[in-house]
């Protein structure tokens, strides 16, 4: 085996073999100038790299003059593979995973091998650098103070719905990743089940035709629903109570709801639409029934 060594900006430099055990390496999500000096001194120093798909990875590998070798490790090969890379690991050697783009397990392959490592008393390395789902919150401009990463959404509209309807009260920045033909779908229930909250659709980030789209959800389901998307998407939606509606509009919002709803279901309503406390409108959904007696 030649030292361990990489290209960057067409210099080659050397690297040192890597410490023992599993190296969890960031990749980036398009733009190639995201991979970071250490993510290139594992790759090139580890005994083998672990990847989701070995076309994929090579073309990595091969722009920054990596010659570690690849085993696959995706969703079919996983359970077959992991005893190979634990065996590689109890002989005191290294492995490097990565994922097609970003961070490895963030919807992506590698949690049962990271828990099983760590089971089986190896040490587990970060790596880190870019994920699609950081990305998008450092420019989207909602509150970031708590998120909450959700993953893809069901395809099926009876599941995704229940999905979203499950994640109404998170008080936090909710996140999705979506494939652009469902994203209009996607979008159109999200609007429906959660109601006016600020949501951005960020496309193709850190790639030539990176948007970010702002608005409410009524306004991107509306934009996207009509337009035939390409590219890799987030979807991200602000908390509940980032949309407030004033006192008296809620109050005149849940008489309608009375008229349909009893007070529980009607204040759970009122609270999904308007971003206000549940228990208060609970209150005075009571107040207003006491008075209307
Ligand atoms: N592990 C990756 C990460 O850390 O972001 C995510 C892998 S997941 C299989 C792929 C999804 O991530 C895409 O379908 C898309 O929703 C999102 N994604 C990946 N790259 C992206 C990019 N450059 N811009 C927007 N979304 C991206």
């Amino acid at each position: 085996m030649p030292d361990p060594s990489f290209l960057l900006d067409g210099v080659r430099l050397a690297a040192t073999k890597a410490d023992p055990g599993l190296h969890i390496v960031a990749t980036p999500i398009g733009n190639l100038g995201d991979i970071s000096v250490r993510a290139l001194k594992t790759l090139a120093g580890a005994d083998h790299i672990a990847v989701e798909d070995t076309r994929h990875t090579g073309r990595l590998l091969t722009h920054f003059g990596i010659e570690t070798p690849m085993m696959r490790y995706d969703e079919h090969s996983a359970a077959a593979q992991r005893p190979r890379i634990l065996a590689v690991l109890a002989d005191g050697g290294s492995v490097a995973l990565v994922s097609d783009a970003g961070t490895p397990l963030i919807s992506d392959p590698g949690y049962k091998l990271v828990s099983e490592a760590r089971a089986a008393g190896a040490r587990v390395h970060a790596v880190p650098g870019a994920s699609a789902v950081v990305a998008a919150l450092s420019v989207a401009g909602l509150p970031t103070d708590a998120f909450m990463f959700a993953g893809f959404l069901p395809p099926k509209t009876a599941a995704r719905r229940n999905r979203i309807e499950a994640l109404a009260t998170v008080p936090a920045t909710l996140a999705f990743y979506e494939a652009p033909h469902r994203l209009g779908a996607a979008l159109a229930d999200l609007s429906e089940v959660l109601g006016p909250r600020d949501a951005i659709v960020a496309r193709e980030l850190t790639k030539r035709f990176e948007t970010v789209d702002n608005g409410t959800l009524a306004d991107l389901a509306a934009r996207y629903g009509e337009t035939d998307v390409k590219g890799e998407i987030v979807i991200l939606v602000g908390p509940p109570g980032e949309v407030v509606v004033d006192e008296a509009e809620a109050e005149t919002l849940l008489g309608e709801a009375l008229t349909r709803l009893p007070a529980s279901a009607a204040a759970a309503e009122v609270a999904k639409v308007t971003g206000r406390n549940r228990r208060e409108l609970y209150r005075l959904a009571m107040a207003l029934k006491g008075g209307a007696q």
